[in-house]
């Protein structure tokens, strides 16, 4: 990502190309290290079907931090407009990115 993208990017927060990116963060229950997950809508969600329909989606994740060998796991079941239904983490917790980003 060139330095204007990045720039655009915090105004917007997204970047082009970048419309199918979701975005999780974690903290490691061991060690507090504060981790952030990218998933592409397209590739990283299992789709749920109901009667030929697609009635949510299913992320299934292990996030490893750089600090510790702490497997953070991470099970999300979306609704059809990717809105969070359930949400299930093992060895962290989930955080929002304002968590994430204040230092
Ligand atoms: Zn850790």
């Amino acid at each position: 990502m060139g330095f204007l993208d990045g720039l655009r990017s915090l105004f917007t927060g997204l970047s082009s190309g970048d419309m199918y990116a979701m975005y999780i963060y974690v903290r490691c229950q061991r060690c507090g290290e504060k981790v952030r997950l990218r998933m592409d809508r397209r590739f990283d969600l299992e789709q749920e079907f109901g009667e030929n329909l697609v009635t949510g989606y299913v992320a299934n994740k292990d996030i490893l931090g750089r600090n510790c060998p702490n497997l953070i796991r991470v099970h999300i079941e979306y609704d059809q407009n990717f809105r969070p239904r359930t949400q299930e983490v093992h060895g962290g917790q989930l955080i929002t990115r304002q968590e994430y980003e204040a230092q």
